[in-house]
């Protein structure tokens, strides 16, 4: 058997892959995976649809083998060991509930191929069900409950054995809005409560940020990034995290701009709309020696806040203003300030630039 030494100063990590690759046919799904779980901790795999999420996690849980490397968990190599002796909880975007089965039953169902007793059946799925909160629901069945219940039901069902690893494969993405964001929070409590160690994999940054205590970026097979949401958020470290987090406007010479002025021309940068300034005529501002004019191309209702875009120096940018200050129009020559940039180094690297004019950082996370 092949044994994984730790060396020292190592950080220990829970979960690990190690040089992963994996191929359908000739399309490379993995493509040299490394990174790192510490225990307990609730990380993001975040990225856009076949960027390879769910490729790393089922490898993870034992339901596709790598190409080549290593996935650790425990420090122990896995790649020879069956999902069924994992020991990993795994909750799929559709639910995947036993339709014939009551809410009860599906939540036992693993516990009886399992062959506990009934009676630690039972104890065990009441105490699931009122971690769920759908203590009343027990004797339903899955076309009786709403979307967010459902998926509550398949996390109680894969927590039941009391797995060491829970994996979440897009576990809200078919769920409406409002229900998802109640969702979220609630996963990231419960989480807490039980305390494992858990992936999830979802394309939707907002969902990545609010929940996570890390977030791997993927693109295109590869890892693109790792950080806490802050660090991915703030400080992407390439073109393509750049472009990814938020809703950035891309800018094709950043130098002409005011503020700007001392980078090289020609130099590429992404602009966030919440470090931009949009201001109407006159209008006071703090930085108003370096403002410059452009002209209201486009307007759109966001419900609390408006975005508005601006045609400046043959470019586009978008900031956003509150709704009870609009009062700006389209053709409407405005004064516009950028605070920061973030621009594309040479080496593929993204680096932030503040506006000249600003010495102090405004911008807050
Ligand atoms: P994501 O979860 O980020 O959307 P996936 O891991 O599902 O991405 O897929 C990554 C790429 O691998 C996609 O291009 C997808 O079409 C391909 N792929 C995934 N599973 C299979 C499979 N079983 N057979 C062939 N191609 C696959
Ligand atoms: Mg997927």
């Amino acid at each position: 058997k092949q044994k994984y030494n730790i060396c020292k100063g190592e950080k220990i990590m829970y979960v690990e892959l190690k040089n992963i690759n994996k191929s359908y046919n000739s399309y490379k799904a993995s493509d040299n995976i490394n990174f790192g779980i510490k225990k307990g901790k609730l990380v993001a795999l975040l990225g856009p649809s076949g960027s390879g999420k769910s490729t790393i996690l089922r490898m993870i849980a034992g339901l596709e083998n790598p190409d080549d490397g290593h996935i650790l968990i425990d420090k122990k190599i896995v790649n020879d060991i069956p999902a069924s002796k994992r020991g990993i909880g795994f909750v799929f975007q559709n639910y995947a509930l036993f339709r014939y089965m009551t809410v009860y039953d599906n939540i036992a169902f693993g516990l009886k191929i399992a062959k506990w007793k009934k009676n630690d059946i039972k104890k065990r799925v009441k105490e699931l069900l009122e971690l769920v909160n759908l203590e009343e629901l027990g004797k339903r069945y899955p076309s009786e409950l709403s979307g967010g219940q459902k998926q509550r039901v398949a996390f109680a069902r894969a927590l039941a054995p009391n797995p060491e690893l829970l994996l979440l494969d897009e576990p809200f993405a078919a769920i409406d809005a409002k229900v998802r964001q109640e969702l979220r929070n609630w996963l990231r409590k419960t989480i807490d409560k039980v305390g494992i160690t858990s992936i999830f994999v979802t394309h939707d940054q907002e969902e990545a940020i609010e929940v996570a205590d890390e977030i791997i970026v993927t693109n295109n097979g590869k890892v693109e990034q790792i950080g806490t949401p802050r660090e991915i958020y703030g400080n992407p470290e390439t073109p393509f995290t750049a472009e990814f987090m938020g809703q950035p406007i891309k800018v094709e010479n950043i130098n002409k701009f005011r503020g700007f002025h001392h980078l090289r021309n020609g130099l590429k940068a992404v602009v966030r709309p919440e470090n931009v300034r949009i201001l109407k005529n006159g209008e006071y501002f703090k930085y108003s020696v370096s403002i410059e004019e452009g002209i209201v191309e486009d307007i759109l209702f966001r419900g609390k806040e408006v975005e508005i875009r601006v045609k400046i120096h043959g470019e586009v940018i978008k900031g956003l203003r509150r709704l009870e200050d609009f009062s700006i129009e389209k053709g409407e020559k405005v004064n516009v300030f950028i605070y920061s940039a973030y621009t594309y180094e040479n080496n593929n690297k993204i680096i932030i630039v503040e506006n000249d004019n600003v010495k102090s950082i405004d911008f807050v996370l």
